[in-house]
């Protein structure tokens, strides 16, 4: 298993505390690592500072060349990735495989070919005697900082656009789940010229914040928790650092009486579980309206008890555990607290699964409150509360009173209703119809205390850009 960091094009080992890592699974240790030393962040932050001035000059075409080949990297080495992604993170190997490896891919192609098209908006003469053009050039040297719900794909959302645009980078994924992205520091190594793309092992407090506060990085790009982010807002304030921050997420999803009800309960199923709920966009807040309401929850709690919960092997598996048993016993907790409010029907689900690895039941309480703490925190996990409402007003209000805005859905068929929520959902996204999908030409990213910046898409390689003004005197 490669364990070693990729500092200035050379695999070594960690020089600081070694770390475990598990299959969530089994509740069992795959392998300790060693966390970089803070020397070692700092001769990463170096290594990509050096590599920038040729990077950033290296046209676009040879830094799509690269990319490309990286694609197809991934997609040769795609049954080993999958199976470290499932082992470090008990999601189902199929899964793995078949969703995640593709989308990655396809991200790296999506931004090859978007460093080709990147363009400044303007060329004209704006003042007598003189021309102006507008430039987006590279920022420098990017700390990347992923989360452990899905690595490799956060590593893709992260690296590409950054790399794209000309920037280096310094990737620190998760302490948890770092197998794929070290697998990956392997490829990149023979790939990529000497420090233009870097990866760290550590956690937050011991390789995260010397990375943030490193004075040679410009931009700090996290994927996380938004007590991570305002933490990281509040250490990088005095240098006045770039941040884009992609954080947490509580997704509403209205259900309406003229819904195609068994279609929402099979989108329910799909969207709310996927990745055992740990998802920020995950379907884990629904708003059902009166006339549908029971029967909405029967067929739903059917449909969801079904669902098959397993080692990640099993072809049948569907629902893997949560990630760390500290995580197994957050949610717990959120739907204890929840079981103990006596307006609370517990659907199915509602305690953890058997065996050692870190499982919990997928789990559906209904009759939650608007104001109930199931409702307004981020539970990260197969859990999702339903509450009723009355009519469209009600939906919406209930919808936006959140401190979150990433991912949102509507389930209608009044194409009229459908399209005067999408408008007023403070929501970085909404659906209709449908929740959760994705795709690399379309951007991703929240509003309110979700965060700001947007993954994938142009306006995700404009973020690693900065806008200049160029101007000639005749
Ligand atoms: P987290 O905030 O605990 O950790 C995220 C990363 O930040 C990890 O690599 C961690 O080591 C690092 N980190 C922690 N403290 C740090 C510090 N002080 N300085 C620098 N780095 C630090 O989040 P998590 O538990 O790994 O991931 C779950 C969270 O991520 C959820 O809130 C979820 O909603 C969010 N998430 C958001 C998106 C999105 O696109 N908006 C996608 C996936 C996950």
């Amino acid at each position: 298993m490669q364990t070693k960091l990729l500092i200035n094009g050379q695999l070594v080992e960690g020089q600081g505390e070694p770390y475990a890592v598990y299959n969530p699974s089994l509740g069992e240790v795959l392998v300790h690592i060693p966390e970089a030393c803070t020397a070692q962040v700092d001769a990463a932050v170096q290594a990509a500072d050096q590599a920038f001035d040729s990077w950033s000059q290296t046209p676009p075409k040879e830094r799509a060349q690269l990319l490309l080949k990286l694609a197809d990297r991934i997609e040769a080495e795609a049954e080993h990735l999958a199976r470290l992604e499932s082992q470090n993170c008990g999601k189902p190997y199929q899964a793995a495989l078949n969703d995640e490896i593709p989308a990655i891919a396809d991200v790296f192609r999506f931004f090859a070919g978007a460093s080709r098209c990147l363009s400044g908006s303007a060329g004209g003469e704006y003042l007598p005697g003189h021309t102006s053009m507008i430039r987006r050039d590279p920022l420098g040297v990017v700390a990347s900082i992923a989360p452990w719900n899905y690595p490799l794909m956060m590593v893709a959302w992260k690296l590409a656009p950054a790399l794209a645009a000309g920037n280096c980078v310094v990737l620190k994924p998760s302490e948890q789940t770092p197998l794929t992205a070290l697998a990956l520091a392997a490829i990149m190594a023979e790939l990529f010229p000497a420090g233009v793309v870097n990866v760290l092992f550590g956690r937050g407090a011991n390789v995260g914040e010397p990375l943030v506060n490193h004075p040679k990085v410009r931009l700090v790009s996290l994927t996380g928790s938004v007590a991570t982010g305002s933490r990281i807002i509040s250490s990088t304030a005095s240098s006045v650092k770039r941040t884009h921050m992609e954080l947490g997420g509580k997704a509403p999803v209205l259900i309406f009486d003229d819904a195609d009800i068994d279609a929402a309960v099979e989108g329910i199923r799909a969207f709310g579980f996927y990745n055992a709920g740990q998802d920020c966009t995950a379907a884990c807040r629904l708003y059902v309206q009166q006339g549908v309401y029971e029967q909405f929850v029967s067929k739903l709690g059917e449909a969801v008890g079904s669902l098959r919960m397993g080692l990640q092997d099993d072809p049948e598996t569907e629902l893997g555990p949560l990630i760390t048993r500290e995580h197994l016993e957050r949610v717990e907790g959120f739907v204890e607290r929840a079981k103990a409010q006596p307006h609370i029907r517990v659907i199915t689900g509602g305690k953890r699964g058997p065996g050692p690895g870190f499982f919990f039941e997928p789990t559906v309480l209904a009759d939650a409150r608007q104001d109930d703490e199931i409702v307004q925190r981020e539970v990260f996990g197969p859990v999702l509360s339903i509450t009723p409402f009355t009519d469209e007003a009600q939906a919406l209000a209930y919808a936006n009173d959140s401190d979150y805005g990433l991912a949102s859905s509507v389930w209608t068929r009044d194409v009229g209703r459908a399209n005067r929520l999408a408008a007023r959902l403070q929501y970085g996204c909404t659906w209709v119809n449908t929740h959760f999908m994705l795709v690399s030409e379309m951007p991703h990213g929240g509003m309110k205390q979700s965060g700001y910046g947007k993954d994938m898409s142009m306006y995700g390689l404009e973020d690693y850009t900065c806008v200049r003004h160029v101007m000639f005197k005749h």
